[in-house]
C-alpha cells in the first residue's frame, strides 16, 4: 500500500491540532530523508517507518512515540542527525529516536551476542519503555515483509524474534503483538512444523468452532435469563507457536490439545466475570484444578481474566475466559492501552478492587498522579522490573534476582556448589561483602574456596528464598540442623464451604464479591440447581490466614438470600 498520511491521521482523531501538524511535520521529513533509499523489496523504504506508525497508531501509543516511530530509522541510515532531530522535533522525540538507533547497532550473532543484545535492550528499558514499543512495532513489519531479505539474513532475524522480541512484548503484555511475532518467526525458522500444523489445525479448528457456535448460544441465553449483560462473546484461536509448543509436550498429538479454540467472554465489570464463572460452572461440571484466577492474581506481566475448564456439551472439555473490555485490551496491546486510557480521559473502571502489586497498576497510579506533562513523561521511564535487578556473569549469563538480591543470591542462582562454596565476590572490579546489594546492569564475579560452608548466618544475609533453602538443606544433610522455616508454622488449610441459599438472582454473584474482597482465590465452585427453592453452593478455597477465612464466612452470612452456610475444613 502506498504511503499515505491518512491512514496514520484516521485513527488519532484523538490528538489535538498541534500534535496533529507535528506528525505531519515528522512524516515529510522521513519521507524526504529516505527518498533515495529502497527495501530489498524494491518498494521506496518510507514504506517501512510508514508501516511501522501505523501498527502503533492502531494501539493508541503517545504523540511523541508516534513521531519518533516516523523517524526511527533516520539516524541509523545517516540520513539525519540526533541534532536535527532536537532541534525540529525537541529533546523526547530525539531521545526516542537514539535509543531505538542504539539498539539497531546490535545484531544477534549466536549466543554470545544474543545475552549482550538482550542486555543493552534491558537496560534501555529501564530507561523508556517506549523505545522497545518501537522496537516491537519495527520488528513486526521486518517479519512482515522477511520473504524479501535474503535468505542467509532470514534465520538469524527470525531466531532474534522468536528469542529476544516476542519475550519482550510477552513481559510488556503485549499479547496480540506476542503472538504475531512468534508466529511469523516460526514460519521461518520450523518450516515443517510450520507447514504441517498450518494444514493440521486448520481441521481441527473448524471442527472446535462449529461445536463452539453451540456452546456460544447456550452460554448467551444463560447470562440472558440472569440479567447478565456481556459486551461480547467470541472464541479465542491460540496462536500457532504456542499451539506447537504444547504439541511438543502432548506427543504431537492435536487430538490433546483441547483449547486451540476457546471462548473468551468479555464482561462490563468484575463482578459479572465472577458471575459468569458461576454461571459456567453451574451449566458444566468444571474440569478439577483448571480453574485460574488471574483476576485476583494476575499474571507477573499484568495479565488479567479468569479461565476455567469444564466438561461441556456432549461432556467436552473446552475452556472458558472471561474477563473485561479492559482487561482485554491490556492483554492484546499491554503497557501501550495505559496510553489509549490516558488519552481517551477516565479508566472506565473505579480501579480500586484492582490495586494489586502489578507492575501494570503502579502506572496506572502514577498516570493519574502525574497531571503536567513533564511529571508524565518521567512517569514513563519507569524501571519495569521494578522489583527485579538483572545482574550478569563475567560470560555475560544475565541473572535476574529480586532488588536487594546480594553475592550471595547470586552465587546460589548460578549453581549449588558456587553458593557452598563462596568465600567473596568482584562487582565491576571491586572487592564487596557477601551482602553487597547488587545493582542492575553490575557485572558480579564469585570467588570459590573449597573448605568455605554455609553457616546459620547465611539464612539471615540472603534474600532469595531460593538460596535459603539450598542453605536449610545443606545445613540439615550435612549438620544435622533442621530450621524450620516461619511460613511453615502457618499452614496452608483448604477450606469447603456449602451455602444454602434463596433462589435470588444475583446470590452467588455477591457471595462471590466476598471471596474478591479478600483476595481469596477459589479452587471449586459448584451450585446444584437440583432443588430448585434451596440451591446449595459449594466453595472451596484455601488460605494460611484462618481468621480471614473466619471473617469471609461471617461476611457471606449476611448476604442477603443466604440462609444457611456449612464449613467444612479440609487439613493437607
Ligand atoms: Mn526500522
Amino acid at each position: 500500500m502506498e504511503p499515505n498520511i491518512n491512514y496514520i491521521l484516521e485513527k488519532l482523531h484523538n490528538r489535538t491540532p498541534k500534535e496533529l501538524a507535528e506528525i505531519e511535520k515528522a512524516y515529510e521529513f522521513a519521507k524526504k530523508a529516505h527518498k533515495d533509499q529502497k527495501r530489498y523489496s524494491g518498494e521506496p523504504y518510507f514504506v517501512h517507518p510508514f508501516e511501522a506508525t501505523k501498527i502503533l497508531a492502531g494501539i493508541q501509543v503517545d504523540t511523541p512515540t508516534i513521531i519518533a516511530t516516523l523517524l526511527h530509522d533516520v539516524c541509523e541510515d545517516g540520513v539525519a542527525t540526533p541534532k536535527e532531530i532536537t532541534k525540529k522535533f525537541g529533546k523526547e522525540v530525539a531521545f526516542l529516536v537514539e535509543g531505538v538507533t542504539k539498539l539497531g547497532t546490535v545484531k544477534y550473532q549466536g549466543i554470545e551476542r544474543h545475552v549482550e543484545n538482550l542486555r543493552k535492550m534491558l537496560l534501555s528499558m529501564a530507561e523508556d519503555i517506549r523505545v522497545i514499543i518501537i522496537k516491537i512495532a519495527d520488528r513486526l513489519h521486518n517479519m512482515q515483509t522477511l520473504n524479501n531479505v535474503p535468505k542467509h539474513k532470514q534465520e538469524r532475524i527470525a531466531l532474534e524474534t522468536l528469542e529476544v522480541y516476542a519475550p519482550l512484548a510477552n513481559r510488556l503484555g503485549m499479547g496480540k503483538f506476542k503472538g504475531m511475532l512468534e508466529d511469523m518467526a516460526f514460519k521461518f525458522i520450523y518450516t515443517k512444523e510450520y507447514k504441517w500444523l498450518t494444514e493440521n489445525m486448520t481441521e481441527a479448528k473448524q471442527k472446535q468452532e462449529i461445536y463452539l457456535a453451540k456452546v456460544k448460544q447456550k452460554i448467551s441465553e444463560e447470562l440472558k435469563n440472569n440479567n447478565i449483560k456481556i459486551e461480547k462473546i467470541d472464541s479465542r484461536v491460540k496462536n500457532l507457536f504456542s499451539v506447537y509448543q504444547k504439541l511438543l509436550r502432548k506427543d504431537m498429538d492435536l487430538n490433546r490439545i483441547y483449547d486451540i479454540v476457546a471462548v473468551r467472554i468479555i464482561t462490563n465489570s468484575i463482578e459479572d466475570c465472577y458471575a459468569t464463572l458461576g454461571i459456567i460452572h453451574r451449566l458444566w461440571k468444571p474440569v478439577p484444578g483448571k480453574i485460574k484466577d488471574y483476576i485476583a492474581l494476575p499474571k507477573p506481566n499484568g495479565y488479567q481474566s479468569i479461565h476455567t475448564t469444564v466438561f461441556c456439551i456432549n461432556g467436552k472439555v473446552t475452556e472458558f475466559q472471561i474477563r473485561t473490555q479492559k482487561m482485554h485490551e491490556e492483554a492484546e496491546n499491554g503497557i501501550a492501552a495505559h496510553w489509549a486510557y490516558s488519552i481517551k480521559g477516565k479508566p472506565k473502571e473505579g480501579g480500586k478492587v484492582n490495586k494489586e502489586i502489578s507492575w501494570i497498576s503502579e502506572l496506572r497510579e502514577w498516570q493519574k498522579e502525574s497531571a503536567g506533562s513533564h511529571e508524565f513523561l518521567d512517569s514513563l521511564k519507569i524501571d519495569l522490573f521494578k522489583n527485579r535487578i538483572f545482574v550478569f556473569t563475567p560470560k555475560g549469563d544475565v541473572i535476574d534476582l529480586p532488588d536487594g538480591a546480594n553475592p550471595l543470591d547470586f552465587a546460589y542462582n548460578i549453581h549449588t556448589d558456587i553458593g557452598n562454596h563462596c568465600s567473596g565476590a568482584i562487582v565491576n572490579n571491586k572487592m564487596v561483602s557477601l551482602d553487597y546489594p547488587l545493582q542492575n546492569g553490575e557485572i558480579c564475579d564469585i570467588l570459590t574456596n573449597k573448605n568455605k560452608k554455609p553457616t546459620r548466618t547465611w539464612l539471615n544475609l540472603v534474600k532469595t528464598n531460593y538460596a535459603k533453602n539450598k542453605i536449610r538443606s545443606y545445613l540439615k544433610r550435612e549438620l544435622g540442623i533442621e530450621i524450620v522455616p516461619a511460613v511453615n508454622l502457618q499452614k496452608i488449610r483448604n477450606y469447603e464451604i456449602k451455602i444454602i441459599t434463596t433462589n435470588r438472582i444475583g446470590v452467588v454473584k455477591d457471595i462471590l464479591a466476598m471471596f474478591h474482597k479478600n483476595k481469596i482465590n477459589l479452587s471449586k465452585l459448584n451450585t446444584e440447581a437440583s432443588d430448585k427453592k434451596r440451591p446449595i453452593t459449594t466453595i472451596r478455597f484455601c488460605t494460611r490466614n484462618s481468621s480471614l477465612a473466619d471473617q469471609t464466612i461471617s461476611n457471606i452470612k449476611k448476604v442477603k438470600g443466604v440462609k444457611d452456610v456449612k464449613k467444612i475444613q479440609i487439613i493437607k
